[in-house]
């Protein structure tokens, strides 16, 4: 669709290069491109990460000591003096308003600059910190503007271009800038390119939430009259920014909300409930399902049963259950002669997974294969075959499953476990093995609703948010090296009571041999000398799969004590009697991970211990992130703050985690503009006429330009 002539003269206009702005010349211009500004829409969206109160101007015998304060003041006296003990040189001036005097100092300067400012008798504005140097008042390096002659002060401070009388904005710099320069500047941009920016969100809508149209936030962020409240601009609640933040919000959600109704419009498959195998499972097991658990599944089948493919979310903690919930789910596609396609981030846990399936499947009379990278091409092709005839009812796998050659007879249902370390395409390539197959994406890191909202849009959420009976919390400590010793004595005493114990080490990337063969060594150090006595295993990424499964064999039986381990244990092993989790190096991990891997203990009857140890590198950030972990259990705490640390992106791990870069917006500090801006961009989109009503027309190519190509809208017209 071609764009409107004025929405693309709005656009071209804010493309126009920083170099066309007065003020900037190559060096400039080179400094800018630098900070990433080199349009004029770069500039705009630089905002002042705080502002400078210079509204009033404070007689100078009311000066507080210690306060950024303005005055006025004609200069009395000044010139160069030296120190009296280290017989540096200076620059004095005292300067008086009648009320009183004060003394500025500068200790680095340029001399014949200041000289030729500051000259006796001359009106000037000047801004500066008062404090008191042995009983005298004295304000160093101030800022100061003079006034010219025959102008008086008032006439001076309704100057926009002075620096006083008025709120500054204070803008983020790089080396060879300063405020002053980058301030005059970003003037200019706003003064000739902030009435240009179209605001295509209706009107009312901005109205409901108390927003101003997209030219007037621009101008109230960078220019703030005098009559803006600072404490507002300082916090960053200022309606020009919640403006601005809302806007870029608001695309987002308009964007996914669009796409999850194009999936809901595909035709699916409505299931049947015929409870053929579900009741015999039910009868199987040896547990009731939690009451979240019921509920859960009960959504789940409601979408199932509904025509339009579903597209659920299931987030729960570690331990909640989740995997039952999926098998009760994959039993109905099954019942409804279709096949399920289960994805896991790695062949550990696909592995794991098929095992926990299998063991059900054998009971029900149903086939279930597995199949990963390493499976061999033999039984590959065998797999390949059964699952094109329709004979194996499940087939579980890692991105192996995604390949070309796996054909599926007929797939009705598609579980991706672990999703956040899938990108969202992988979600589709999931999809497009079926014919609009129902989609359930099972993820047992808790994510913060906002990073869900902005992640996951698309999805629906159902959330497990509660633990099987009879589960004890884990007791959590972060220890030294030196109390190192400690926490190895305190594994004796569990493995004499007859439990068992993880020990990891931190292995960033699995193909990192350097974290390897650190790992390698302590598991040397630690069955020689710590443990000779005791059965040690070793498990790594980089073993065979089979290896792997041997290893986890004999842990799970009880033929190894202690499992020392990269972070291939961190999701989906279940083994109860295993009592204490020890991670070394633990501030190498994300607050999310560790929690994952404090969930592989405490799945028995008995008391479970977890001991993160700080290493010497450990910085104080490090430690107070670790002491989150002692202090609370609860999965969603510490996502949160996870989150807060490390910033979207690294929380769902950087490539291909779905987040959007926002330029203004951050999801912590604006979570209920979002939350408003989902609902508004949501109930457009559900009004149903979104994509033909011509009111409706800016917004749609605006919607366009911000999704670049990422956003399908089939029947825009
Ligand atoms: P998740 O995948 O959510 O981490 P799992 O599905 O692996 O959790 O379940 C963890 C453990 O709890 C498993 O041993 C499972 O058999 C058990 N379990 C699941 N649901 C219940 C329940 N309702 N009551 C008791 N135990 C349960
Ligand atoms: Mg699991």
């Amino acid at each position: 669709m071609p764009l409107s002539s004025s929405y693309r003269q709005s656009r071209k206009q804010l493309s126009t290069s920083m170099d066309n702005i007065h003020g900037v010349g190559p060096r400039v211009f080179q400094k800018l491109s630098k900070m990433g500004i080199s349009r004029v829409e770069d500039a705009l969206y630089t905002l002042p990460f705080r502002y400078e109160d210079r509204r009033s101007i404070r007689k100078i015998a009311e000066l507080n000591e210690g306060l950024q304060e303005v005055f006025c003041g004609e200069v009395l006296s000044c010139g160069e003096t030296f120190t009296s003990r280290a017989r540096k040189r200076i620059f004095e001036a005292v300067v008086t308003d009648g009320t009183s005097t004060i003394q500025l100092k500068w200790f680095h300067y340029r001399k014949n600059w200041l000289k030729n400012q500051l000259v006796t008798g001359r009106l000037g504005l000047f801004c500066g910190e008062l404090h008191y140097f042995a009983g005298v008042r004295e304000i160093h390096h101030p800022e100061f503007e003079f006034i010219s002659k025959n102008r008086s002060l008032d006439d001076a401070l309704s100057s926009t271009t002075l620096d006083f009388g008025r709120i500054l904005p204070v803008y983020p710099l790089t080396e060879g800038l300063t405020q002053k320069v980058i301030r005059k500047i970003f003037k200019a941009v706003v003064d000739n390119f902030a009435p240009q920016i179209l605001t295509p969100i209706p009107a009312e809508i901005l109205k409901r939430h108390g927003l101003v149209p997209l030219d007037r936030a621009f101008t109230m962020v960078h220019a703030p009259d005098n009559s803006a409240a600072v404490d507002e601009l300082t916090a960053f609640s200022d309606p020009g920014r919640r403006s601005i933040v809302f806007d870029e919000f608001f695309f987002l959600e308009l964007g996914l909300a669009l796409k999850k109704r194009g999936v809901l419009q595909e035709p699916g498959m409505a299931f049947n409930v015929s409870h053929k195998y579900t009741k015999p499972l039910a009868k199987l097991l040896p547990f009731k399902l939690t009451e979240a658990q019921r509920r859960v599944l009960g959504e789940i089948k409601h979408d199932m049963m509904e025509p339009a493919p579903m597209n659920r979310l299931i987030q729960g903690d570690v331990g909640c259950g989740k995997t039952i919930v999926a098998l009760m789910a994959s039993l109905v596609a099954i019942e409804n002669d279709t096949q399920v396609a289960v994805l896991a981030p790695t062949e550990v846990l696909a592995e794991q997974h098929y095992l926990q399936f299998h063991r059900r499947f054998e009971e029900l009379g149903l086939r279930v294969a597995l199949l990963v990278g390493s499976t061999p091409k033999k039984e590959r092709a065998t797999i390949l075959e059964e699952i094109a005839a329709g004979n194996i009812h499940m087939l579980v796998g890692t991105h192996a499953l995604l390949e070309e050659g796996v054909a599926f007879k007929k797939l009705g249902l598609g579980i991706i476990d672990e999703q956040h370390r899938f990108g969202v395409h992988q979600r589709a390539s999931l999809r497009h093995k079926g014919v609009s197959p129902d989609i359930l994406v099972m993820t047992a890191t808790p994510i913060p609703r906002t990073l869900f909202l902005t992640a996951y849009g698309d999805l629906n959420l159902s959330v497990i948010d509660e633990l099987p009976p009879g589960r004890k919390t884990i007791k959590t400590k972060v220890y030294s090296e030196k109390e190192r010793e400690g926490v190895f004595r305190f594994i004796t005493k569990e493995l004499d009571k007859g439990r068992q114990a993880f020990v990891v080490y931190p292995l960033i990337e699995e193909s990192d041999k350097v974290d390897l063969m650190a790992a390698e060594e302590s598991f040397d150090h630690l069955a020689r000398e710590v443990f000779p006595d005791r059965r040690l295993g070793l498990l790594h990424g980089r073993l065979k799969p089979a290896e792997k499964e041997e290893v986890m064999g004999c842990f799970k039986k009880g033929k190894i004590d202690i499992l020392v381990a990269t972070t291939v244990i961190e999701v989906g092993i279940d083994i109860p009697n295993a009592t204490v989790m020890v991670v070394e190096n633990a501030e190498r991990f994300g607050l999310a991970q560790l929690h994952q891997l404090r969930g592989r203990v405490g799945r028995g009857a008995d008391d479970s211990y977890c001991f993160l140890g700080r290493s010497k590198k450990c910085s104080a950030d490090g430690f107070s992130r670790l002491k989150v972990m002692q202090e609370t259990n609860d999965g969603f705490r510490i996502a949160e703050a996870d989150l807060e640390i490390r910033g979207p992106g690294e929380f769902l791990g950087t490539r291909q985690s779905g987040i959007p870069d926002f330029r203004v917006a951050n999801i912590l500090r604006h979570g209920k503009l979002l939350e408003a801006a989902r609902r508004e961009a949501f109930d457009l989109v559900e009004r149903g006429n979104f994509l033909t009503n011509p009111e409706y027309a800016e917004l749609r190519e605006a919607l366009q330009d911000r999704w670049g190509g990422r956003l399908e809208l089939a029947s825009v017209g």
